[in-house]
């Protein structure tokens, strides 16, 4: 080796040596050893790093205890059912901090079979 010929090297590279090759590391979640492709790789595979994501994700899920309520409200005639749901839902929220979960529009058609009344709800999301 030297500075001349088709093998030529340089002289700080001469002493310089190579980079080891990465470390074998223990996966945190199945704790097998791998060849870590980055630097900062902490686990084996996308399927572990998926698997402990989910895992946290879920205990930071919490699940709501508190109650709710439902209430089944129906329009005197001449008012706007629509418009007066959603004022009362922004003051039920302002004034008493009762949040709407889940509101929806349901109509009531009724209709005779064989001369007894049924009622046919057909449902609308408000
Ligand atoms: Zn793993």
């Amino acid at each position: 080796m030297g500075l001349r010929g088709p093998h030529a090297v340089g002289l700080i590279s001469r002493w310089r040596t190579p980079e080891k090759p990465p470390r074998k590391r223990c996966c945190r979640r199945c704790n097998e050893l791998f060849d870590p492709v980055r630097r900062d790789a902490v686990y084996c595979s996308a399927a572990c790093r998926q698997a402990i994501y989910w895992k946290r994700h879920l205990a930071n899920m919490k699940t709501d205890d508190r109650p709710t309520f439902v209430l089944v409200l129906r329009p005197e005639k001449g008012i706007d059912g629509l418009r007066a749901t959603k004022g009362l839902q922004k003051f039920a929220l302002r004034k008493f901090g009762l949040r709407v979960v889940t509101a929806k529009e349901q109509r009531h058609d009724i209709c005779v079979v064989d001369g007894k009344l049924h009622e046919v709800s057909q449902s609308a999301r408000v």
